[in-house]
């Protein structure tokens, strides 16, 4: 059967590279050499996770981070105030490793929410046990969730997480819908074994009433096992998805948005596809990262991190430290360079940097 899909034109790296190298401008944003403001935080909380998924973490979990390396709640709430009122953010999210693996995740996300009001407050989470802290966090303050959910193949499950935990995640989907958090959207990182199952997985989305995107997998994995040539892209997804739902291209919701949507059956419904690789949007990344340590990363293929959690601990200022922070921003780099014959994967992985 033919695929219901318009073609889609992907391989165009659209990073800009052009920009002039000069003087960081006296603004207090997060601004960097090449125009970009960056207002939307991620902040892992730990390196600790419920599973092992083998595009992310190794068999036998990340080496621990030990206590005192590990930043504190207070030392969360007060980065994220300065990243708020000193640097222009706006939207802050949890992740990690897993970040219902810290049991003062809802101490974290009250003290946040007490720093920053109105600031949404959002988490990326393999739902593992979620339903039975939905309520505690959202109480905390925590206004929305993203799931991570590849499969809905219990044994495809287990085998891609190495964990037998699909029924938690589900449980931790409708919870997570009853309770309110909208909208809600569930992550799929695209393999040449979830493509099998994405036309089951995108027909459980529609009927919870859950937003389903696809990620292509990034070479972020622990055990260096991605290659460009076995990586499945945006593209034959659609054509998988188009031989049972007629799709119908309708872009991104606004620049930065990273999932370019489309349309299921004629809407109203959508799925989304994050082609990080194969038309990365570099150009329009308004990101800005803090480990589980303290150290900022700009880019999550870059390894220059900037440390805050030693400033802080020795007496820096709010002040100092958004000096620190802007510093490490402006030197972040045009793109991923994935594409590029150079290219050499960052030292930390996905599930170490926070996601
Ligand atoms: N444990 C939480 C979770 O899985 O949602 C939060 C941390 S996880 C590192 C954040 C996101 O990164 C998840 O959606 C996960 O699927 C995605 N991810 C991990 N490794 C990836 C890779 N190699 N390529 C693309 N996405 C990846
Ligand atoms: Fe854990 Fe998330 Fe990495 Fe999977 S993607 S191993 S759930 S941190």
């Amino acid at each position: 059967m033919e695929p219901n899909v318009r073609p889609v034109q992907l391989g165009f790296p659209r990073t800009r590279v052009d920009a002039e190298v000069g003087d960081r401008p006296d603004v207090p944003e997060l601004v960097d050499r090449f125009g970009r403001v960056a207002r939307d935080l991620r902040v892992s909380v730990t390196e600790k996770c419920s599973l092992r998924c083998t595009y992310c973490m190794p068999e036998e979990g990340l080496p621990p981070i030990s206590r005192d390396r590990l930043l504190s709640a207070n030392e969360i709430a007060r980065l994220v105030r300065v990243g708020v009122h000193k640097l222009g953010i706006r939207e802050v999210r949890f992740t990690g490793g897993e970040p219902l693996m810290r049991r003062d995740l809802e101490g974290i996300i009250s003290h946040c929410a007490r720093e920053v009001p109105g600031i949404p407050l959002a988490m990326t989470t393999n739902a593992v046990g979620l339903e039975h802290r939905v309520h505690s966090l959202v109480d905390a303050g925590l206004t929305r969730v993203n799931i991570s959910l590849d499969t809905i193949d219990r044994d495809h499950f287990a085998k891609l997480t190495r964990r037998d935990r699909l029924s938690s995640v589900l449980a931790g989907v409708r919870a997570a819908a009853r309770a309110g958090l909208a909208p809600l959207k569930v992550n799929a990182v695209l393999m040449p074994e979830t493509l099998n199952g994405a036309v089951d997985l995108l027909s459980w989305c529609l009927d919870e009433g859950v937003h389903l995107r696809f990620i292509e997998q990034m070479p972020l994995d622990a055990d260096h096992a991605w290659a460009r040539s076995a990586m499945v892209d945006a593209q034959r997804l659609i054509e998988v998805l188009g031989e049972r739902f007629m799709l119908t291209e309708v872009g991104r919701k606004d620049r930065s948005a990273p999932a370019e949507e489309w349309l299921v059956d004629g809407g109203p419904a959508t799925v989304g596809v994050i082609a990080t690789v194969t038309r990365n949007f570099c150009a329009e990344c308004d990101r800005t990262r803090l480990t589980a340590e303290g150290t900022v990363r700009s880019c999550l293929f870059s390894d220059d991190e900037i440390d805050l959690r030693d400033a802080m601990r020795s007496g820096a200022s709010d002040g100092d430290l958004a000096t620190l922070w802007r510093g490490a921003m402006w030197s972040k780099s045009a793109g991923h360079g994935i594409n590029s014959a150079s290219f050499a994967p960052p030292l930390r992985s996905m599930g170490a940097i926070g996601g």
